[in-house]
């Protein structure tokens, strides 16, 4: 017989052993391996059995080992010790209390959190980040408020069937089983949120508290008694369902989202958000209800747009089409319209808000959250260099006019959580050679002076580690396709402790190419066998449940495995999830990533194993087109000009045999004795100079509160002072230049102070006459943009400098002077352009208004000696 429901009933800790409650509760064990030792110690056994679970070994361990424990003075001493530890952890002033002028509080909004592997909220990527930026603002004491949705089967476990054929579990989730607190109103009842559907149905959410160290994670949970079967199902599982249901999740997260917020905060008097940060454009419709809160108290929808713009940061995660949130916009319209519309937001501005820039007349049919994410945020950012320059472009058309260089969305490049990712032999072994790194994040160069014998005696054990553990994996993988125990005696000798080993673990779409390394089966098994300087490889990733193509891919790296002739080189570990991917980054020597270049926007498990003192191998995209030096890892090269995909897989393939054959293996097998590797131990130590600083969380934080939060909040504050009276001049300032751009023209540019033989280190004086309609001269800014030409008079990375303003004449004609430097030799080139100006705008580009001559650069072609 099956439960009908299920739930878990907690012990009751006796007195003594209260504090183990309140460090349960706290996701900071995760990250404190002093905790974790606390734990196994009150019953190591249960401790094994139940994966490292500590709300689960609470759950299973018998009432008289309790009492036992709560009459044991050494472990009340230690339970103290770490009880004081966490406190001390929640309270003391950190980096962010050090600085003036930031935020008090700030709401992060993410679907999917990956921070424990016992709060399985994540599928990858997206969710990873969002963990590690939660636990690095603990640690730097950013008083970041977070919120999420709490799914009831979380995100499916993974299988394979007999014939290699992914299979999916989604396990029952029992949030009384999970390190979670119900948020009750000060009578006991839980706090609500409610959210109005059309055809007067309403979803009701609970909220749960999970205490990620410092920083409070609010999880709407739909699964109510008071909601109809439709909307009790709204948080069941993660990116399951089709469109109308992702749309309740979303609605869910940003809508209820903001309203868990604001319970929270009377409840628990936490401070209000100042900046409010959406992980991704599913939590765009925050953004509508901030909106709806200040109509509602008497500001225009334009004046409530600014005002919320200002306080609005959004981050692209995907320059894959595909990838995008869209809906059809006749389901926004039913949502926020008709007999459901809020009474004081217009649903054809909601609509505008997500139509598509220069959409054929056919396409208006479409709603973007990307595109909402960007006019609804005055901040934008990619999470690489690369994945900035690549959005620029791909978003290009919100801001018609401008070139891409000046498309107002810039980069963070994301990190990883040490603590959560390193494996705890070289977090100690930092903690005893290199103080200062782990105190203050710097001194890497310390790592040259650890002795390389101490560095791979420590990358042995981490590497045996992840073979024992991948042999009790594959053994249970085995069974769970149906062969017997007695069959599988080979695995006990699968993999090696000293073999070279490459990690290759990620979610499996299509442009992350899991089975690239297939391409040449010969070259493969050849590589793997290899007499002396044998390769083994270790896969895991799990394909979308709805992507049949990624499950194919699959099944041909498992068929290709389970040879026997190569299964003790080659293995594929179902499930792939945090404790799984910790065992990966940290005992891998190689780390192998082959995208099709640029859609992998940053890309972090390689961040992981560079951390472990793991060598990255990989086709230059993300992260690593930015910080590989040449010496830290091997690029392997992309063939991105080359347009037939298979030639192009071909080529690639072809380079990241030759460099695992040529380049990897030989340095990793050139020992002189039984010693370390001499010139694999130096790349390492490289990696770990070069990459250690800039590839953390908390270096990822630092960057969001000084380039995004900060400003965001200075902007916000100053929109929203004096009855948000900047917030009314802003948006009336707006609307009067945007109606008045038409008249502006830049009308004629005169030139001086050359002569006819321009030389280098001259300057040209420019006069230009603008033609200003309605507006002042302080309405605008006239700007001298100049520099290389290409071709086809383009100007190349042009620089801009002001002009100012000489005289204005009454009929609105106005002349503004200037000077450009001849600083460079070769063709060169220039041109004038009017663009809005207001000390609140963020970008020249914001208003997406710009005015330039008609007859555009002038000196064309002149040619500077
Ligand atoms: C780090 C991590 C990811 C993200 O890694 P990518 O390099 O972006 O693919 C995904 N899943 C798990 C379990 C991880 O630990």
């Amino acid at each position: 017989m099956r439960a009908i429901r299920r739930f878990t009933v907690r012990t009751v800790l006796p007195g003594e052993l209260a504090a183990l409650g309140e460090l349960v509760q706290n996701l900071r064990w995760s990250w404190h391996p002093e905790t974790m030792d606390l734990f196994a110690e009150v019953d190591p056994v249960v401790w094994e059995r139940v994966g490292h679970d500590p709300v689960a070994l609470l759950g299973a361990v018998e009432a008289d080992r309790l009492r036992e424990l709560a009459g044991d003075r050494r472990f009340l001493r230690r339970l103290a010790d770490a009880a004081d530890d966490l406190h001390e952890y929640m309270t003391a002033p950190r980096w962010y209390q050090t600085l003036s002028g930031v935020p008090r509080a700030i709401a992060y909004f993410s679907p999917e959190y990956g921070i424990a592997a016992a709060l399985p909220q994540y599928s990858g990527g997206l969710g990873i980040l969002a963990g590690d930026h939660l636990k690095a603002a603990s640690d730097l004491g950013v008083p970041i408020l977070a919120v999420g949705l709490l799914y009831r089967h979380g995100y499916f476990t993974q299988s394979l069937s007999p014939e290699g054929w992914q299979l999916e579990h989604y396990p029952s989730l029992d949030p009384g089983g999970l390190p979670l607190t119900l948020l009750k109103e000060a009578d006991g009842t839980p706090a609500r949120v409610r959210i109005e559907l059309p055809e007067q149905r309403v979803m009701h959410a609970q909220i749960w508290v999970a205490r990620v160290g410092r920083v409070p994670l609010l999880l709407l949970d739909s699964d109510v008694a008071d909601n109809d079967t439709a909307a009790r199902d709204v948080t069941d599982r993660l990116y399951g369902g089709g469109t109308d249901h992702r749309l309740l999740q979303e609605l869910l997260l940003g809508v209820g989202g903001v309203r868990a917020i604001r319970a929270y905060c009377r409840i628990a008097g936490h401070e209000e958000p100042e900046v409010f940060h959406t992980n991704e454009g599913h939590a765009g419709f925050l953004g509508l209800e901030r909106i709806r809160e200040l109509t509602e108290a008497r500001l225009s929808f334009d004046e409530a747009l600014e005002a919320v713009r200002a306080g609005t940061v959004f981050t692209t995660h995907t320059p894959v089409p595909a990838g995008i949130d869209r809906f059809p916009a006749d389901m926004i319209a039913r949502q926020f319209g008709g007999g459901n519309a809020w009474p004081t937001v217009p649903v054809d501005r909601i609509l505008a808000l997500g139509a598509e820039p220069g959409a054929a007349e056919g396409d208006k049919a479409v709603f973007n959250m990307a595109v909402m994410g960007m006019r609804l945020a005055q901040r934008v950012n990619g999470v690489s260099e690369l994945h900035g320059e690549v959005s620029r472009e791909m978003f290009q058309g919100l801001w018609p006019g401008f070139d891409v260089a000046e498309v107002p969305i810039g980069s963070i490049t994301n990190g990883v959580h040490a603590p959560t990712w390193v494996g705890r032999e070289i977090m100690e072994l930092a903690g005893r050679e290199l103080p200062s790194l782990v105190e203050r994040a710097q001194g890497w160069e310390g790592v040259q002076k650890i002795s390389d014998a101490d560095i791979w005696e420590i990358r042995r054990k981490l590497r045996a580690r992840l073979v024992e553990a991948a042999r009790v994996r594959l053994r249970k993988s085995w069974r769970d396709r149906g062969a017997s125990q007695a069959e599988l005696g080979w695995i006990d000798d699968v993999l090696d402790p000293d073999v070279l080993t490459i990690g290759f673990a990620r979610r499996v779409p299509s442009y992350k190419r899991l089975t690239l390394m297939l391409s040449d089966p010969d070259r493969l098994r050849r590589i793997l066998l290899h007499p002396e300087r044998p390769v083994q490889i270790v896969i895991a990733g799990k394909a979308h449940p709805a992507d049949e193509g990624g499950k194919k891919l699959i099944q041909q790296i498992v068929g290709f495995a389970d040879a026997e002739d190569v299964r003790h080189r080659i293995v594929f570990l179902p499930d792939y999830d945090m404790a799984l991917g910790q065992l990966l980054v940290q005992g891998c020597d190689v780390w192998m990533n082959n995208p099709l270049r640029p859609l992998e926007a940053c890309g972090t498990s390689g961040m992981k194993a560079a951390l472990n003192g793991g060598l990255n191998l990989s086709i230059r995209d993300g992260w690593w087109d930015e910080w590989y030096d040449g010496t830290n890892g091997w690029a392997i090269p992309t063939a991105d000009g080359v347009a037939d995909p298979e030639r192009r897989d071909e080529l690639e393939a072809a380079g990241l045999y030759d460099l695992i054959e040529h380049e990897v293996a030989d340095r990793f097998y050139d020992r002189a004795g039984d010693g370390p590797p001499r010139r694999w131990m130096e790349m390492v130590k490289h990696t770990l100079t070069s990459l250690g600083p800039k590839v953390l969380a908390g270096r990822m934080l630092r960057d969001y509160v000084t380039e995004l939060y900060a400003p965001a909040a200075r902007s916000a504050g100053a929109l929203a002072a004096d009855g948000y009276a900047a917030a009314r001049h802003f948006a009336a300032w707006k609307l009067r230049v945007s109606g008045a751009w038409p008249g502006v023209r830049v009308e004629h540019v005169e030139t001086g102070g050359v002569g006819d033989t321009p030389q280098l280190g001259a300057t040209l004086d420019l006069r230009a006459t603008i033609a200003l309609g309605e507006l002042e001269a302080s309405d605008v800014r006239v700007q001298a943009a100049y520099g290389r030409v290409g071709a086809h008079d383009e100007l190349e990375q042009p620089e801009y400098t002001d002009l100012s303003v000489e005289t204005v004449c009454d009929d609105g004609t106005a002349y503004f002077t200037g000077a450009v430097p001849l600083s460079r030799t070769g063709s060169f080139g220039y041109t004038v352009r009017v663009v809005p100006s207001h000390p609140l705008m963020a970008s020249p580009a914001e208003l997406g208004l710009i005015a330039v001559p008609e007859e555009p650069a002038g000196m064309t072609n002149g040619t500077l000696r």
